[in-house]
Order: C-alpha cells, then structure tokens, then sequence
C-alpha cells in the first residue's frame, strides 16, 4: 500500500521499546530524525526525544491510570489533526504500538481520517523483561507456548477474551501487562483453574532501565511478597516454570554498578568514554559536562613551532586532546605526520600514546607514571641540555614540566594549542537528580572539572548539593583541587586512567 502521498502529514507510529532507550530499532530512530511533531507515552524514555530535530513539538501523552478511555480519543484527534496540517509526526510508544498499546486504535482513527501511517515494531515489555530479568519466555524442556494477557479486567473489552481454564491448564507461560493492582485476583485465578499453586512467578518492573526491581515468588505467595515490600507498577507478571531459570540465567541486576547514579562532568566530546563503561556496568549516567574546548584565542604560536619542528628534539603531549588540537593544526597549515620526522615525541598516558599512534607515530616515550612529576623524572634520567622541548598545552595547564624542563637546561615553548572554558549551562537533567539526592556519585577527571563546576554552580551551592555524593577523583592532582574547594574525596584509582576509575568506582560500591 503506498503510504506518504503528496507532501501530505504522516503518522509514524513508532514502538520505543520496554525503557533502556538503546532497545528502539533504527528504523524508529529514523523516524524520529525527521519528526516535526513527537507525541509520546508514560512508558516511552523521554531520552529517545534527543533523536527529534531541534525545534520539534514535543506533547506529551501521558496515560497514567484511569484516564484512559477519556485520554484516547484526544489523542486520536491530536494524531489527526496534526497529520492534517501536513506534519510528519511520530507517536512514540512504550514497547511495541500494537501490543496492548491501542496503536490499532490510533492507526483506525487515522485511516478513516483518510490519513497516511506506518508502524515501528518495539521491543515489547514482555521480551524486554524477559530478557533483562534472565528469564526465557519459552525452553524446549520446559514450555513451547507463551501467552501475553491483560491483567485488567472489567474495565476493557480483554477481559471477555480470556479463558482462564485454558491459560491455567495449558502450561505455557503467561505473561500479564498491567497486572499488579490485580494481581491477587489473576493469581488466584490461575490457581482455582487449575494452575499449581507452587508454580513460580516473577514481578519485574520498570524492566531493562537501571531501577528494575524483579520479585519472585509461586501463584500462592507473590501477592503477599508484593504488598509486603509495596511492588508498585509499571511491571509485567510473569507465571511458568521458566521463572526458576533467573536463578541461573540472572545477568542484568547483577551487574557492579547496577542502580548506581553517577555524574559525569567531562568535556561533552571526552565524556561518551568513561559514559560507556559506567553504563556497561550498570550505572545510569547523567553527562554533565563542565568544560568547552575550543580552539585558541591565537595560533599564532603554535603555528610558528610547527612550521619550525624540524629545529625541535622532543614534542611533549601531556593528553588526547593536545594531540587532536596539534595534529588538526598540523593538518591545516597542510602539513602532515612527516613533519615530526626530526623529533623525539613524548606521550603522557596511554589514551594520549594511543591518540598518537592514530596519527601513525609511535611515541619514543611514554612515561610509567602520567601526573608532571613523573614525567619530570623520566626526562631527568636523559640529557636534555640544550634540547629544544616543544609542549603544546592547554591555556590553563600546570607548568610544572615545562619549568622543570627548563631547569635541566632544555629551551622550552609552550604554544596554546586548545583552550577549555565554560559551557553555558549545566544541563537541566544532572541539576534535577541532585536536587532530587538521587546521585550516587560524580567523577572529576581533571582539576577543570571541579573548577569549572564550582565556578558555574557557586561553591556554596555545590557542596551542598554534593552532600551524601560520593566523589571520585582520577588522581592526586584533581584530589587536591576538590579539598581545596571542599569536597572529600570518596574515591581516588592508583593509576590516573579511566579504566582504573571505573574500576575504583566498583570497588567502593561492592
Ligand atoms: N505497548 C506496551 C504495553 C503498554 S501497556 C508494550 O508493548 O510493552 C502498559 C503495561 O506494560 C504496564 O502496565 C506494564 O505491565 C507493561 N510495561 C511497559 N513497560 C514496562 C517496563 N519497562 N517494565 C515492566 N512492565 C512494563
């Protein structure tokens, strides 16, 4: 059927999967690229909002209990109308749009309307919990059917479709969506149709995002489990055998910094690394970048000591960054990597050695210890008499090696290769969460970071915000600019990198 006639409005009704905003599939991710209009649910991760054009309407759907039947038709109208005017729009939907949904309402609504729609499957909550909870909803030795089942009953037309008897008796696994104000009733059901009532059952909520809570117990006790610890939804109920495989296959919440809210102050262009990690180990991130880079006020300098390399012994880069500001200046006075032929160069850290190798140089020395002293040492063991040190630096560096350089004897130029100033706010987010003491930890990568952060917030304002925040620091350095301000150090790595932080990171939280 040919969907987008003319120029005409389009309705993409798009599944944004069960929570971790990672489950969406490419195709709604497109679909979001070009919305003018995103409508989105309750259960839909306002993150996948990023993915809009700047300047996209966002409406937000919520459909929170009750309201329901009232809510759909207003959002049918809104769909319709907004299609009508000719908008792209994506209605962005928790989970899968046609599993209980009602996305086969909305789609109904817009093709009497004569309106155009395509629909994105999601990751639905059942699979997503499945998955994340470590529980299969099929076992070639256990079960080969599954059910998915409202566990609202006589307020939606679902419930006439359920046969308990079979659902009870069959033996597959049952899966209920909107199931825990009921569910003493479906469970007990279960039972008087003949379901065991030892059979296991698991509560998961807020599925695949880091607040997943799963409960488990039988048919005859989750209800007690559920009110004695105050189970709240949104969760799915999960009833089958297959529930005693989570003792096995658990791999999600077992994670080391599962639950664990940390903040991240890096450059916004440095921090998507150590992001990574943290989530990877379970951890919700929240970016909160306190510094820009960005190119110096001049280049003067730097470009006479490149067009002069040649004169140079050693090129001393003391992080990734002066080695991306170096190289990019490098290329732009249409030079390139032939131009170090004559030097010696000197990478501080192994990101920095990395970033160097990228650029197809293998470092001649890459100090065992990166803080300044240590690279000072390095170069007191050699003679550096009368060499030429070339360090291209960012304008607020310590400087501490090209001091010590110069006190060996060495002539020492120090061009400003990058600047990092402040970004114009911190975002709204990562402010939200302190306020809220949701935050577990922040990290602080470079005296900057807590600088600058000081800086835009007011010292008075941070330490308070940081009370109860565990603070980690990559090393001595930023250890010493955070007391200086205040703060105590939580947690400090032996090594200054960022594998040792995320790593110190779960040993505090063990
Ligand atoms: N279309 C959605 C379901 C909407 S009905 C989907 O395909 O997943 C709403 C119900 O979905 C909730 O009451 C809850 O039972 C379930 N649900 C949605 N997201 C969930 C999540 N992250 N964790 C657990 N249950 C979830």
């Amino acid at each position: 059927m040919p969907l987008l006639q003319n120029n005409s409005g389009i309705v993409y009704l798009v599944g944004a999967g069960p929570g971790d905003p990672s489950l969406i599939t490419l195709r709604g991710v497109e679909c979001l690229q070009k919305a003018e209009v995103v409508v989105y649910d309750y259960l839909a991760n306002e993150q996948l909002l990023s993915y809009a054009p700047e300047g996209a309407e966002h409406i937000y759907a919520g459909k929170i209990g009750g309201r329901h039947n009232q809510g759909q038709d207003e959002i049918n109208s809104l769909l319709v109308a907004k299609a009508r005017e000719g908008k792209v729009v994506v209605r962005l939907k928790g989970g899968d749009p046609f599993v209980f949904g009602r996305g086969g309402e909305e789609c109904e609504a817009l093709r009497d309307a004569g309106l155009s729609f395509e629909v994105v499957p999601g990751v639905t909550a059942a699979v997503g919990a499945s998955a994340y909870a470590g529980i299969p909803l099929t076992h070639r030795d256990i079960t080969a059917s599954v059910a998915f089942v409202t566990g609202q009953e006589g307020k939606d037309k679902y419930e006439s479709n359920i046969d308990w008897d079979r659902l009870s008796l069959g033996g597959g696994t049952v899966v209920f969506y909107m199931g825990v104000t009921t569910l003493r009733r479906n469970m007990k059901r279960m039972v008087e149709h003949g379901r065991p009532s030892d059979t296991p059952v698991a509560l998961v909520r807020w599925a695949t995002t880091a607040c997943q809570q799963v409960l488990v117990g039988t048919l005859a006790d989750i209800a007690d489990r559920a009110d004695e610890c105050g189970f709240k939804p949104p969760a799915i109920t999960i009833v089958g055998e297959v529930v005693a495989l989570r003792e096995k296959l658990q791999w999600f919440d077992t994670r080391t910094l599962c639950g664990k809210k940390v903040i991240v102050t890096r450059a916004a262009e440095q921090a998507g690394q150590l992001a990574g990690k943290l989530t990877a180990r379970g951890a919700t991130v929240l970016e909160c970048p306190t510094i820009r880079l960005v190119e110096p006020e001049s280049w003067q300098l730097l470009d006479l000591a490149i067009r002069d390399l040649r004169s140079y012994d050693w090129v001393v880069l003391t992080s990734a960054n002066a080695v991306r500001y170096f190289f990019q200046r490098i290329d732009t006075l249409g030079l390139d990597a032939r131009a170090l032929a004559g030097c010696k160069v000197c990478a501080v850290g192994p990101k920095t050695a990395d970033e160097i190798r990228a650029f197809g140089i293998k470092p001649d020395l890459v100090p065992a210890d990166y803080k300044a002293e240590g690279v000072v040492e390095e170069f007191s063991r050699l003679d550096m008499h009368e060499s030429r040190v070339l360090f291209p630096r960012a304008d607020k560096a310590r400087d501490v090696v090209p001091r010590e350089l110069k006190r060996m004897g060495a002539h020492v130029d120090s061009p400003v290769a990058y600047r990092n100033i402040f970004p114009d706010r911190l975002p709204p987010e990562a402010l939200f969460a302190l306020e809220k003491r949701s935050v577990d930890c922040i990290t602080f990568t470079s005296s900057s970071t807590v600088q600058n952060l000081a800086a835009m917030m007011g010292e008075e304002l941070m330490l308070d915000m940081l009370k109860g925040v565990a603070v980690a620091s990559i090393g001595p350095i930023t250890s010493k600019s955070c007391r200086d301000l205040g703060l105590k150090v939580d947690i400090e790595p032996e090594s200054y990198t960022i594998d040792a932080l995320v790593e110190a990171l779960e040993v505090h939280f063990r």
